[in-house]
């Protein structure tokens, strides 16, 4: 038998059960060998160290249009379980799109395959265009910035991306002539609660911690709320000076002007000074009446010159908005005044609208759209994994149902794959039952009595609460199976609970509209655009018409990203790449069985296993019948034909093997419900 760590390819497993699987992986991955296919399904084991298999010499053998069959991957010989295979094989597929998806939990190596993906496809368009193109540059630039922006230190990975992205590059021919980016669901609650073990977005620490000279006007003195934890955090930064310099060049890369690019860190000051701004509540005359703290004066006078509202005028207006709010009511303005928990409140949803803002219209400047001819597209899609924390809010939704979505997208796609196989040995197709989660995505996203429907519904209504929609929830849903509502108001979406208190206010996702209005008269020309580009780029994240319709609601639109992405999917031919984190700590050489193991079950590689065992999991050749069963191996002989069908359907026979558990397919191959120790009933 074959070292298990030779097994390049686990459909070539006889046995498919998870802990075969994992064994194989684990033997693998202790001698570096970090990719593996399943059929045409890569699966990634994070090795946390540098391992030898990106070099020139995989590049050349694996990315080259003629390129068919194994090479060799580093110090495995015959094999083609590698990235670049895939890229190779969605770069050179004719006459289709190719959308590789990639998927695993944090820390477990999506991003970086990503990069790898897309330096391959530079690579391999400039080797036919000479000289990279502008559409090259462009894309590998981005991603410094959008690593910076929107990725941060967690308890899971030091540069974990807290947003969803989809890559999309155009080709003619193999020329890259566009490309586009999109983004989901940047975790904007991050801004406000970095700890000391989880960081605020990286470009905070790069922007106030390194020394590069640019950010000497803008870099706020003293200690920070927005990143209370830079002494800490700061020092866990090995590479503070290169990110920051990277991330500086990228915005000449990409032709941002010097007046934008000073901008941009402007507003990440104003940002970073207003959130320090203090506030205090007194009562005058019965009333609640909240004020600027004078010891944040100083701090609050030069948060607004950073966001460009100068002068003692505006300066008032903001605050203004920050303590007030004015309702028309029969043409007469109405103020009512805020505590300052509510002014806080209102700060702090500024801050994260403006910040969402600014980092929407930077990803969207990258963007080189297509000439107008038709071109070919590949997709890389970087999506978060499932989350079951111990609290879980709105994001965690969205988040669980986006993955059980390409979930079931995965499990059809494996099941063509093994219809595909049945046609090509001429068998006739048997229905194979899998776990659905239709029921589990119905739930969601039923209209209108879905949970998300009626999310949307209580999040529109000026009168909806968390209590109404828990109401809703129980009257509508609570006979559903796997789901359960409580009294406490945790609602469990099997198979995690989600907490309702704040999910109504989060879907609505309000930017203080007065406040906004008083930013938009600023005098700095970038905050003018990020504040009124707003609309035009939530529109852009899905179908427009749908979202002007139906408000701007979070759900509303993260719905219409994932039909577009869905869509996408569809009219593609879809590439997957799992990615397996080998132990929690981040660690080289460790290997922790038992959390691969679950890794395994709920990337869909157990599932991929699960369809395949439900028809003839074990393939053997005329030749391999040994492995399926000694005694037919004995009947049939050894020295025998290796295409003698006939025969071997008399051994079978012969063997008293039930008829339904085996199939002879075309390929001279048998087919076989189970291994079997002996035959004969
Ligand atoms: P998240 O969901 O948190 O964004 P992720 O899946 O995108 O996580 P990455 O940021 O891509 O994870 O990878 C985490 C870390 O794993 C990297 O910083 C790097 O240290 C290591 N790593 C990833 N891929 C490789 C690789 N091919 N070779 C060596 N180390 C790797
Ligand atoms: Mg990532």
């Amino acid at each position: 038998m074959r070292p298990s760590a030779d097994i390049y390819d686990l459909a070539s497993l006889t046995e498919l059960s998870e802990e075969a699987i994992g064994k194989v992986l684990q033997d693998r991955y202790n001698g570096d060998r970090i990719y593996t296919l399943v059929g045409d399904i890569l699966v990634f084991l994070n090795p946390f160290k540098p391992v030898n298999v990106y070099t020139e010499k995989e590049f050349s053998c694996l990315s080259r249009p003629d390129w068919s069959g194994p090479v060799a991957v580093g110090n495995e010989v015959g094999s083609s379980a590698h990235i670049y295979t895939v890229g190779t094989a969605a770069f050179n597929l004719v006459g289709k799109d190719s959308t590789i998806l990639i998927s695993g939990e944090s820390g477990s190596g999506k991003t970086e395959s990503t990069k790898l993906l897309l330096q391959q496809f530079v690579k391999m368009a400039s080797s036919s265009q000479l000289n990279r193109t502008r559409v090259a540059e462009c894309l590998l630039a981005a991603n410094p910035i959008m690593e910076a922006f929107g990725n941060a230190r967690t308890v899971m990975n030091h540069n974990s991306s807290r947003f969803a992205k989809f890559v999309s590059l155009g080709l003619q021919g193999n020329a890259l002539v566009s490309s586009e980016i999109r983004t989901y669901m940047l975790e904007k609650s991050r801004l406000l609660s970095a700890t000391e073990d989880e960081g605020n977005f990286h470009i905070f620490y790069y922007m106030c911690l390194s020394s590069n000279s640019f950010f000497k006007d803008v870099r706020p003195l003293g200690p920070l709320s927005l990143i209370s934890n830079a002494e800490t955090l700061g020092r866990r930064y090995t590479d503070l000076e290169a990110k920051a310099t990277e991330v500086l060049d990228a915005f000449d890369k990409l032709s941002f002007t010097a007046q934008q690019k000073e901008g941009v860190f402007q507003i990440l000051s104003g940002l970073l000074l207003l959130a320090d701004v203090e506030f205090r509540s007194e009562e005058q005359n019965h009333t609640v009446c909240t004020s600027l703290d004078p010891k944040s004066e100083t701090t609050f006078k030069l948060a607004c010159k950073r966001l460009g509202l100068k002068g003692k005028d505006s300066r008032r207006r903001l605050l203004k908005t920050l303590t007030t709010s004015k309702l028309k009511v029969n043409d007469e303005d109405i103020y009512s005044l805020f505590h300052e928990d509510k002014t806080r409140l209102v700060l702090n949803g500024c801050i994260r609208a403006i910040y969402t803002k600014l980092f929407d219209w930077i990803i969207q400047r990258h963007g080189r759209p297509d000439p107008g001819t038709r071109v070919r597209q590949i997709g890389v899609l970087d999506i978060f994994g499932f989350e079951s924390l111990a609290i879980n809010s709105f994001e965690q939704l969205c988040i669980n149902l986006a993955n059980e979505q390409l979930q079931l997208f995965f499990t059809h796609h494996v099941i063509q794959l093994e219809q595909a196989e049945y046609q090509s040995e001429g068998l006739s197709w048997v229905e194979i039952p899998f776990e659905d989660n239709q029921v589990t995505l119905n739930l969601f996203l039923e209209r209108p009595l879905g949970v998300l429907s009626l999310l949307n519904e209580e999040s529109s209504l000026a009168s909806g609460t968390d209590e109404s929609l828990y109401n809703k929830l129980m009257k509508h849903l609570v006979d559903k199976p796997k789901l359960q509502i409580s009294a406490k108001n945790p609602c469990r979406v099997h198979p995690v609970t989600y907490t309702i208190p704040g999910m109504v206010e989060k879907n609505r996702d309000k930017a203080p509209e007065n406040t906004m209005e008083v930013l938009a008269s600023s005098k700095l020309k970038l905050l003018t655009e990020i504040i009124s580009s707003h609309h035009g780029s939530k529109a852009k994240a899905g179908n427009g018409k749908q979202q002007a319709s139906a408000g701007l609601q979070l759900a509303v639109q993260f719905r219409s990203s994932l039909d577009f992405l869905l869509a996408k999917l569809r009219e593609s031919q879809p590439f997957f790449v799992r990615c397996i984190k080998p132990n929690r700590d981040n660690a080289a050489n460790s290997f922790d069985q038992e959390y691969v193991r679950r890794q395994i079950h709920y990337c869909g590689i157990a599932e991929a296993v699960r369809v395949r065992q439900a028809g003839f999991p074990v393939r053997c050749t005329y030749g391999e019948l040994h492995l399926l069963c000694p005694v037919l191996s004995f009947l049939y002989g050894s020295g025998r034909l290796e295409s003698d069908a006939a025969r071997v359907r008399a051994v079978c026979r012969q063997a008293k093997l039930p008829a339904e558990e085996v199939a002879m397919g075309k390929r001279n191959r048998l087919l076989a419900k189970e291994e079997r120790r002996y035959c004969g009933r």
